[in-house]
């Protein structure tokens, strides 16, 4: 009653963005939530790939609450060394050589956009700042990012978009080869296009893409906003197809649930920003970078990221047992993580179902159910999930 009751007050003050689990939510923890009436849920979203570590996580609790005590924020025209450690542990663990923070994956795209066409024309002047994207993309809500977003459905009513985009289907060498002009400065793409139906990029493709953006001098960006963080089972997607991106946009997990952005890059890319190129007030904040610094110690530290290939494995192997039962499971797909199964049935129907059975998962492009469990589940907690997930599709046969 008393949850209902501030669901409709939420009704009334908030904007109508977002369709909402009917959920109040008072209090998680690992993989479990619960609400206003006390009723537990397992988490298969997590925030929507942001809480990798699971809800309330100690590490990074502690250091917020530390960072909290000392000070909050001193813009970036002061050094701090939390930001410094931040940066250099994302370094450390990757292919790039700088940082730079924000607050959000829309803005970390911008940047990288930004930062390529910059390079382009620090080199080569003016009329080379077009960037090749993908068909079926993400990378955001604003002018820019949704200006690269290769899904007509999020367009709607907000044109003008942003000229100097071009689109390619995923995974085409040859049209992407035909895309590339003397006007192109960039590729931007995701190694899993998860809000576009969890598609994953050949290998192939991949090493393609690396030597033809060698043969032109084009940046490679990838947005790993969803994929980076140890999601895919290890701590950047690109880790898994044996090349190296110019510039990666990171965030979700990037904090532990904590909101925070950032691109890494490599040196030759990087260092078309000066001072007074590009900035964020909040960028590089000193909580959101002590949540940053949590994050990736424990991430590595403590075998999360190898958990999650683990996990991830043992899931896949679960769905495509009950693949074979179930003909209405067109295919499962993904990697670590991040995986979906595409259905042949409304996927909103079994969201609801598997909500009833006190799961939470979500499902995109209408037939593709996506699975986001934190990194920290347990056999136990996947083998719930599976025994679940059975029950719930037994229903659904005629
Ligand atoms: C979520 C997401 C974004 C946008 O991130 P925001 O923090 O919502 O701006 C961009 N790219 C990908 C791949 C994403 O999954």
């Amino acid at each position: 009653m008393l949850q209902e009751k501030l669901i409709e007050k939420g009704k009334k003050y908030l904007a109508n963005t977002y369709t909402r689990f009917p959920i109040v939510v008072t209090k998680g923890e690992g993989c479990w939530l619960w609400d206003m009436e006390g009723r537990r849920y397992l988490d298969f979203l997590s925030g929507i790939a942001v809480c990798n570590l699971g809800h309330a996580p100690k590490s990074v609790v502690e250091a917020l609450t530390n960072q909290a005590n000392r000070f909050f924020h001193v813009s970036n025209l002061f050094h701090t060394e939390v930001q410094i450690r931040a940066a250099e542990l994302l370094v450390e663990h990757s292919f790039a050589d700088k940082v730079f923070f924000c607050n959000s994956g829309a803005e970390a795209n911008e940047a990288a956009i930004k930062l390529a066409r910059r390079y382009s024309w620090k080199k080569y002047g003016e009329g080379r700042a077009e960037i090749v994207a993908m068909e079926n993309s993400f990378h955001g809500r604003t002018m820019a990012t949704l200006s690269a977003t290769g899904q007509t459905k999020f367009h709607v009513g907000f044109s003008p978009l942003l000229e100097g985009f071009a689109f390619v289907p995923f995974n085409d060498r040859s049209a992407l080869e035909k895309a590339i002009s003397e006007r192109t400065c960039a590729i931007i793409l995701e190694l899993i296009q998860s809000e576009g139906g969890v598609y994953v990029a050949d290998k192939e493709y991949i090493k393609f893409i690396r030597e033809l953006a060698d043969q032109r001098d084009i940046l490679i960006i990838l947005d790993e906003v969803q994929t980076g963080m140890g999601r895919t089972g290890k701590l950047f997607g690109y880790e898994h197809y044996g090349m190296e991106p110019d510039v990666v946009s990171l965030a979700k997990a990037l904090g532990g649930g904590f909101p925070v952005g950032a691109i890494i890059a490599k040196e030759g890319a990087a260092s078309a920003f000066e001072p007074g190129a590009h900035a964020s007030t909040f960028g590089g904040n000193a909580l959101a970078c002590s949540a940053i610094v949590a994050t990736i110690n424990t991430l590595i530290g403590e075998g999360i990221v190898a958990n999650c290939d683990k996990m991830g494995k043992l899931l896949v192997e679960g769905l495509l047992a009950l693949k074979r039962k179930f003909p209405f499971m067109v295919d499962v797909r993904g990697m670590g993580l991040l995986l979906g199964i595409e259905l042949s049935i409304p996927g909103e129907l079994l969201v609801q179902e598997f909500l009833k059975e006190g799961v939470i998962l979500y499902a995109t492009k209408g037939n593709v159910l996506r699975l986001l469990p934190p990194l920290i589940v347990s056999r136990e907690e996947v083998d719930l999930f599976l025994d679940i997930a059975t029950r719930v599709f037994e229903r659904q046969k005629p």
